[in-house]
């Protein structure tokens, strides 16, 4: 059998669409299922559309979320260069090609006439399309238009009355009639080549076999099958993922919220839980399940089971997966995540050391969705309280409160070097004594030392802060909290 070559062909727009992230992990995931190559092509031939720097962007965002590529711009293969800008002599060797087999043909005409040509059709309810006008000159008359440098591009001959008909492996069959079809610019006034012209010649020549992408160019595979048709070129697999879409079913867009990668990046979201997220846009197991790592969905991934239907894209399900991941993460690396998050952070200069951090991580794991709200959430470990929170005051500050906490301190005070059972024990015996709930202790407490009314456990919390610190806190409180 042949080796399995797909491709994900971004055009560099400065970021990765979360679209493109789907297509690109999909092409992935199926390279690596099938044992096969995953090729990175930068297709650059809309010269206005050029980012300073974008298809370095794009190359360090593929890397970050781990998708290796096989052959690319920096990983030169067999059947490079990567980068279509760098293979104009190969596209106007088959535009060439196909004129002269009648194929395609040179067209001279103004913008103005074109313009024309649209309004007319536009008025007369018809469908727009190039009227072959070209076609009508001698072969002189083109030869004497171009030595005389006049401007112009080359079209795709495409014939009326046939029928394209195309067996996608998600869509399944789909028919197209070449009447609806325009007569495609291949190359533009600039000598460039339109994406049709150039996807079609380098997914040939870097011996693709299952083109992999957005449903958007579906309307544009009729136009490269007739490419291949002409060249005389077996046609590759072709697999039409589903749209992405907004909660309002609306085509996903930039208007509603992030499309970008980076931008996910830049909020704290996990390249894992990113991966998992997009995986689900559009596929799923036959049970559902929802966790999944890279190597997991390697494992499970198939073409055939890609839905038809367009894929919501619902933020609260990211975040989910995101805390999960999170959650699964060893202590060590949330660590070393969370000290990159403090070098960011108001603590930058004031960084505590790993054993507290640790202490810490393990204590709020469950009460995260991110690695900076090891931070936000819980500043009461990195800063004394500034205030105590009015309604948990309300709520849960007694008469007995001031005098409970001195009591609290002082056992506290007596006990040498104290454990988190201690902590509790000094707390259980009091109640005891006194024969009241727990919480009658525990709420004060917790509000004292942190100046809120959440948190994580309460022992943790009083152990993490260490005794010293415990009973500087209880003491100020008291002096401030009156009700
Ligand atoms: N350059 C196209 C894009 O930006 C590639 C489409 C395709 O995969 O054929 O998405």
């Amino acid at each position: 059998m042949k080796e399995v070559r797909v491709r994900f062909a971004p055009s560099p727009t400065g970021y990765l669409h979360v679209g493109g992230l789907r297509t690109a992990l999909y092409n992935y995931l199926f390279a690596k299922k099938n044992n096969g190559k995953f090729v990175l092509r930068i297709e650059d031939t809309d010269r206005n559309r050029l980012v300073e720097g974008a298809v370095e962007k794009l190359i360090e965002t593929l890397k970050w979320v781990g998708l290796d590529y096989d052959e690319g711009p920096d990983k030169p293969g067999d059947v490079g260069p990567y980068t279509q800008s760098q293979r104009l002599d190969l596209y106007k060797k088959y535009a060439e090609k196909l004129i002269a087999d009648g194929n395609a043909y040179y067209a001279f005409d103004t913008p103005e006439r074109l313009q024309e040509l649209r309004d007319y059709q536009y008025k007369n309810k018809l469908q727009p399309k190039y009227d072959k006008l070209a076609l009508k000159l001698s072969k002189e008359e083109i030869e004497e238009k171009l030595a005389n440098g006049e401007p112009h591009v080359v079209r795709l001959n495409v014939r009326s009355g046939e029928k394209i008909k195309l067996n996608d492996i998600i869509r399944g069959q789909v028919e197209f009639e070449t009447d609806i079809i325009d007569d495609q610019i291949l190359i533009k006034s600039d000598g460039f080549p339109t994406y049709h012209l150039a996807n079609v010649v380098d997914d040939y020549l870097m011996g693709i076999t299952h083109v992999i992408r957005g449903e958007e160019w579906l309307s544009s595979t009729p136009k490269h099958i007739l490419l291949y048709k002409y060249l005389g070129w077996e046609l590759p697999e072709f697999a039409h993922l589903p749209l992405l879409l907004n909660p309002d079913r609306s085509k996903l867009s930039k208007r509603q919220g992030d499309v970008a990668v980076e931008d996910y990046r830049a909020k704290g979201y996990l390249k894992e839980a990113l991966i998992n997220f997009v995986a689900l846009l559009g596929w799923s197991t036959s049970d559902n399940r929802e966790i999944f790592e890279m190597n997991e969905l390697i494992e499970e991934f198939s073409l055939e089971r890609v839905h038809k239907a367009g894929a919501i894209f619902n933020i609260e399900k990211l975040n989910w997966l995101n805390a999960e991941h999170l959650r699964k993460k060893p202590a060590e690396e949330l660590l070393s995540m969370l000290k990159e998050e403090f070098k960011n952070s108001k603590y930058a200069d004031s960084i505590p050391d790993d054993d507290y951090l640790l202490l810490i991580i393990e204590a709020m794991r469950e009460r995260v969705s991110f690695v900076r709200e090891y931070i936000e959430k819980c500043p009461y470990f990195y800063e004394r309280p500034t205030g105590y929170d009015e309604a948990v005051i309300k709520k849960r500050w007694k008469d007995d409160s001031q005098e409970l906490l001195r009591e609290y301190v002082g056992r506290l005070k007596r006990i040498e070097n104290p454990q988190k059972e201690d902590y509790e024990k000094i707390l259980v015996e009091i109640a005891e004594e006194r024969e009241i709930g727990k919480g009658r202790l525990i709420h004060p407490l917790r509000l004292a030392v942190s100046g809120v009314g959440i948190g994580p456990g309460v022992y943790d919390l009083l152990f993490i802060l260490g005794k010293d610190e415990v009973i500087n806190r209880i003491e100020t409180a008291l002096t401030k909290i009156s009700k």
